[in-house]
Parts: C-alpha cells; structure tokens; sequence
C-alpha cells in the first residue's frame, strides 16, 4: 500500500521566515528601511494571548520592528478606532493586525474597514478582497496564502487542475478559492449544504479543508494520488493518553489518507505555522509598497 508524501508546513515556515529575514537585512542596508508591524489584541483571550506573543517574537526575530499593543476588555470601541487612526498614519508602521474575535462590544466588520487597506496585513479590508477577486495588486489572507506556497511548491504549475475547497469563510475557504482561480485551477466550493458530498470531493486533484470537524474527510472521499490540504484545527479528547487529555487532529482523517492521497499536510505541524510566516511576508510586501520599492517575490 502505497503512503502518501508528508508536506513539512514547519520546515517551509521556517524557510520563508529565512527569505524574509534576508530580505529586510537587504532593504535595511540598501534603503534604510525597517518593516513594522502592530498587532493590537483587546481583552485577555488565552489563545489569542499566545498568537500575539507567537508573533511578536518571529517579527523581532525577522529583523522588523514589533509593536504590541494590549488593551483593556473594555476598551470602547471609539477608543481602538483611534488607536488604529494613530497607527495608519505612523509611518514607521507598515502592517497592522487586530487580534480577533473581538469582545461583542465592538463592531468587527468597522474595526477592519478603518484599516489603511495598504497596511492589512490579514488581508481582511473590502478593498484587498475586491483587488483579490479582480487581480489586483492586494495584501492576501494569510492562512490561505500559506496553502498555496505549499501546494505550488509540491505541484509546480497548477493549471487545470480540478480543486474542491471545503468550506466558505472569508478568512480561509473564498480567498483560498480565489488563489486557486488565480492559477488557473478549476476550483469548486462546498460547504454545510453541498449535496453529495463524498462524490465531489472525490472528484478533486486539491482538496482543501477548511471546516472545523474533527476527522469529517474520510479516506475514501479522497481521489488517489489527490493533493490534501488540512486547515482545521479541532482538539478532541484523548484518552488513550491519560486522563483528562487531549490532542489536536485536523478535518482529514490523516491515518487513513495516508493511504490514498498523493501528498498531505499534518494537524500540528501543517499550514499552522505557515501562517505567522506569510504575515511576515505580507509585512515586507506592504512595507515596500509604501515606499515605492519593488516588492520581494516571496
Ligand atoms: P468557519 O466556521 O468560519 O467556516 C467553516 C465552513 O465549513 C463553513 O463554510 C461551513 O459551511 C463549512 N462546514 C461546516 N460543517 C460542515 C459540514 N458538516 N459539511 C460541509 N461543510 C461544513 O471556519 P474557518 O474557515 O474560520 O476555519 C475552518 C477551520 O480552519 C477551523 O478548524 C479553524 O480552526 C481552522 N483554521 C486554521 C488556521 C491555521 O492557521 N491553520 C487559520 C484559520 C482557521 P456553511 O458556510 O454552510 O456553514
């Protein structure tokens, strides 16, 4: 029985982080300019806690500077508005992330749109969604840039191929869909209400999940030799590891994938850590842009 390729997401992180990492000490040297980057968090969130630190320490590693700023689960909203107001105008600031979820006070979809689209490094703002859809020069959402460096690196050329992206949210499932259309795939969305849906990803040479169910993509829901990326993050029990104890598994059932696809991505160990580098990425880009550099093609 044949066993497909594991793709390393930690070891192509790390070495975007290098290229990165190069070419900030090359724009620092040839034009003065250090790359920052601003990641607000409001509240006390552990998860999100443990993201910002995560990536304040690999932009200081990077060689760009970091700014954190931590705000009260209080904070009203016109108080962040005006903090994010600050920072579209600091010029020694080129990226600017808002942690998400934000507390229920505060209005999401407002906070997104009042950052200066050329400094969304998330890639949330309307403007880089349209630019994303149109083919325009846009910043792209991370996670979802971070699988297809992946998948380009495995496939080379990806024209015509059939891709099946499980899942439509605006952070992973649409933008994903819209990389893909970039490079020519031939790209099928589904989704809680697709019809038969073992068939359709069966269909697939990329199948991409993004759902947040644990273990739903089966082995026999892959097309042999398929391409699978798994984006889902979901923690079940594990009782076979103690008490109490519990692990991270992906949406693929990743034992029984191994069986049937080409090539896939692990939960932990996959797109995960792609994502804090392609922000990075995103950061040298934009830092660029607004200083009439050309950008680096990372
Ligand atoms: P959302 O909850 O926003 O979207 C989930 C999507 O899956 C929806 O489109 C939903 O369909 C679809 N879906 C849910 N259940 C089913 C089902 N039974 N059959 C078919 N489709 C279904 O999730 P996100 O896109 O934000 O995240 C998806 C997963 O990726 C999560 O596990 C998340 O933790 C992980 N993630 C990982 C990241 C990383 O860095 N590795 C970054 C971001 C997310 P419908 O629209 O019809 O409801």
């Amino acid at each position: 029985m044949s066993t497909a390729k594991i793709i390393d997401g930690k070891s192509f992180a790390a070495d975007l982080r290098a290229r990165v990492a190069e070419e900030i000490s090359k724009i620092k040297q040839a034009h003065g300019l250090t790359p920052g980057l601003a990641v607000v968090l409001v509240g006390e969130d552990p998860a999100s806690q443990v993201y910002v630190r995560n990536k304040a320490q690999q932009t200081k590693e990077a060689g760009m500077a970091s700014f954190e700023h931590r705000l009260d689960v209080t904070t009203p909203e016109a108080d962040l508005l005006a903090l994010i107001e600050t920072l579209n105008t600091d010029t020694t600031v080129h990226g600017i992330l808002v942690q998400l979820p934000l507390p229920e006070h505060i209005d999401e979809n407002k906070v997104l749109s009042a950052i200066n689209p050329d400094k969304d490094v998330d890639g949330f703002h309307l403007m880089n969604v349209g630019r994303l859809w149109t083919g325009g020069e846009s910043l792209v959402p991370c996670t979802p840039y971070g699988c297809l460096l992946m998948l380009k690196a495995e496939l080379g050329d990806l024209t015509g191929k059939r891709a099946l992206i499980l899942g439509r949210s605006n952070i992973v499932g649409k933008p994903m869909a819209a990389l893909l259309l970039q490079e020519s795939c031939t790209v099928s969305i589904a989704h809680s209400r697709t019809e038969d849906l073992p068939a359709r990803c069966r269909e697939a040479d990329i199948l991409v999940a993004a759902v947040g169910r644990p273990l739903m993509v089966k082995s026999d829901w892959i097309k042999p030799g398929a391409t699978v990326i798994d984006v889902g993050i979901n923690r079940i029990d594990a009782p076979e590891r103690g008490d109490g104890k519990t692990r991270l598994v992906g949406d693929v059932d990743f034992e029984g994938a191994l069986s049937v696809a080409a090539a896939i991505t692990p939960v932990p160990g996959g797109v995960g850590p792609m994502t804090i580098a392609c922000l990075l990425r995103n950061t040298v880009v934009a830092a660029c842009r607004q200083s009439a550099l050309d950008a680096p093609d990372l």
